[in-house]
């Protein structure tokens, strides 16, 4: 295992690594305090041996993400968009409630998957992020705070930035359990949650390795040749293979599943688009995220009317099944779902 930044390390592999070139492995403890209770970006002052700060310097960098821009939207959500140290895009997002401020993190820069309707999956995969990208996300929100807003904290972290983060499970795994870690991020894995497209296989790991996180999953529409249409990933997983891992995982962890589905014109939001969702969410441990398409460039696909949300909402309402229409936020800095998109010079191809 190879890393590039030292957050991507867990614990006891920062053990082993102490130990294996001939340091105390306890010195872990008081180098993840640097990293994840103080948020320090560069090893200068952290009170080791001379000889250690110069191995970790050698070895690890402690600060991977240089900032771009900071765009901040009329409703408060804030968009960031920094570059890896390889020049790779990599945009994060803050949006604050009244009691909260969730941060939505890029699992990779860019993303393969091809949705018709996300300006992500427009962009390609450039690669997949290291836990350390992932977790400096977090960490550069916390540090924002702390300089700018120190009445805000970040009380969740959604995985719904560019990515698939099922296809990066590893890594997220990784950040997932820091996160939850009382000794760095401490933070409740009810308030972690993980977006798939529909990567079937990785549903289960999830649970084999007993991510600590929330499990979401974006259903967009509830028939097979609509959801292949808009989602090429339907193709490999369909609709009954992911309801079945879906199913699987309900029953092995006992935990809700969220389904976002999105609301397009003449696709996903008429009345028997309802009926469909409606028989797949009611025999099921879900709740159901409606969010009306945002835009992006693809012409054939439009936002419905009001009158057609209403209608939608009240036909899938009247069998008693729990549905949230989601506020957009940041739509006016292209922050809002499926808008995250920025070129990089140096694309590899998929
Ligand atoms: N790749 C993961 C997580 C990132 S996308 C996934 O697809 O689940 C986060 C959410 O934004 C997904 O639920 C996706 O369906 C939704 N989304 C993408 N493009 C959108 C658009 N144009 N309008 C509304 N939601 C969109
Ligand atoms: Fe990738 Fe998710 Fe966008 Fe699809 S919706 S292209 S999986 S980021």
């Amino acid at each position: 295992m190879l890393f590039n930044d030292i957050k991507s390390l867990s614990h006891n592999e920062l053990r082993e690594f102490l130990s294996g070139n001939g340091h105390k492995p306890y010195r872990a403890d008081q180098i993840r305090v640097w990293i994840f209770k103080q948020m320090m970006q560069s090893y200068e002052g952290l009170n080791v041996p001379a000889e250690l700060c110069e191995l970790l310097e050698s070895k690890f960098r402690l600060k991977s993400l240089s900032e771009e821009t900071k765009m901040e939207s009329s409703d408060g959500t804030i968009k960031w968009l920094y570059k890896t140290s390889d020049g790779m895009p990599v945009e994060t997002v803050m949006i604050p409630t009244e009691t909260r401020a969730s941060v939505c993190v890029s699992t990779q820069s860019g993303c393969a998957m091809g949705c018709a309707f996300c300006r992500t999956g427009r962009m390609g995969l450039n690669r997949s992020l290291e836990a350390g990208e992932i977790l400096e996300q977090i960490i550069n929100v916390h540090k924002y705070f702390l300089r700018e807003a120190q009445d805000r904290t970040v009380t969740n972290v959604i995985f719904m930035g560019m990515g698939e983060p099922l296809a990066n499970l590893d890594a997220v795994h990784r950040a997932c359990v820091c996160l939850h870690d009382q000794k760095a991020f401490s933070m409740g894995k009810g308030r972690l949650t993980i977006s798939t497209s529909g990567f079937a296989p990785k549903i289960a790991e999830l649970l084999e390795r007993s991510t600590p996180c929330q499990l979401a999953v974006s259903l967009v529409a509830a028939d097979n040749e609509t959801r292949e249409s808009l989602m090429p990933i339907n193709k490999t997983w369909n609709l009954s293979e992911l309801l079945k891992a879906v199913d699987n995982y309900l029953e092995l962890s006992g935990e809700w599943v969220t389904f976002e589905y999105i609301l397009i014109k003449n696709k996903t939001c008429t009345p028997a688009a309802a009926k469909n969702l409606i028989r797949i969410v009611k025999p099921r441990r879900c709740k159901i995220n409606a969010i009306v398409l945002n835009g992006n460039e693809n012409s054939e696909l439009e936002a419905p009317s009001e009158q057609e949300v209403d209608e939608f909402l009240r036909i899938v309402r009247a069998e008693n099944v729990q549905i949230n229409i989601r506020n957009p936020r940041g739509r006016d800095i292209l922050a809002a779902c499926g808008q995250l998109a920025s070129t990089s010079s140096n694309k590899v191809a998929i």
